[in-house]
């Protein structure tokens, strides 16, 4: 069968590497934004010179309709979702008692429901078939907490119980579902954060540098492979053994 991925979010950062890395894997891959629609082209050119098989759709992951019409586009281009990557993902920092109404229910609409909207729309096929494998990005910060971040934390923490109840569920028909959880890595979600902090969080990292979206990669294609045949409703952390 045709190897066909969905990364959401892979306009830029983590996404991107899984992106670019599937694609060289060989999978017919959609590259996903939101607004960074120049990002995505440049991605799509990229890879398209190298000989791969990629188109890149434009939808909010927060809307179901938008993903049920991005889940379309790619089954119309490429055939059916086999592997999906729910990567997308929204992130900052506030006081808990800072943290409004609007912020709190627009981290759980992208993080988590985000998922919730891209499982559920690739799901249909994968069940027919008995085989898939979705695979979502959690954060070291769903798997300890964070002050400062207790709406982005308790989005990724949702994920977690998503991937290991749903993989609990899905098991019978051979359907995977993982989870890895990235530790600070190097991307635009940093730039929140004041400069003089990215020094002292490589630092604090146990193998002494920060992540780099190509290790997340790397994580998700192992996790996607033969390789990982037998693995189900793991999270796979992938930090520099920062939360050791
Ligand atoms: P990033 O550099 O900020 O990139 C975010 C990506 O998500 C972009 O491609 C963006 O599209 C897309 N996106 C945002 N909201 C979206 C929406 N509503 N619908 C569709 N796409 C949307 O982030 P990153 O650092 O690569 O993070 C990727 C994932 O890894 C996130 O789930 C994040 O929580 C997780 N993570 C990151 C770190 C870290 O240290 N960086 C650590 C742990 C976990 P546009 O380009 O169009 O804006």
């Amino acid at each position: 069968m045709k190897q066909v991925a969905l990364v959401t979010g892979s306009s830029r950062g983590i996404g991107r590497a899984i992106a670019a890395r599937l694609a060289r894997d060989g999978y017919a891959v959609c590259i996903n934004y939101i607004e960074r629609e120049d990002c995505a082209r440049e991605l799509v050119a990229q890879l398209q010179v190298e000989g791969c098989q990629v188109m890149a759709v434009q939808a909010d992951v927060a809307d179901r309709q938008q993903v049920n019409a991005m889940v379309r586009q790619v089954e119309e281009a490429f055939g059916p979702v086999t592997l999906l990557v729910n990567n997308a993902g929204i992130a900052g920092q506030c006081l808990f008692q800072e943290v409004s109404d609007a912020m709190w229910h627009r981290y759980f609409s992208v993080n988590v429901d985000g998922a919730f909207h891209t499982i559920q729309a690739v799901l249909p096929h994968m069940l027919r078939e008995h085989c898939g494998c979705i695979i979502n990005i959690s954060s070291i910060w769903g798997q300890r907490g964070a002050s400062c971040e207790v709406t982005y934390s308790s989005t990724k923490a949702a994920l977690i119980g998503l991937t290991r109840s749903l993989a609990a569920e899905l098991a019978p028909t051979h359907i995977r579902v993982n989870c890895v959880a990235p530790g600070v890595i190097d991307t635009d979600m940093l730039s929140a954060l004041p400069p003089e902090v990215l020094p002292q969080l490589a630092e604090q990292t146990p193998m002494g540098r920060l992540g780099q979206p190509e290790d997340i990669a790397r994580a998700v294609a192992f996790l996607a492979s033969e390789q990982a045949d037998f693995i189900t409703g793991q999270v796979l952390t992938a930090d520099g053994g920062f939360i050791l």
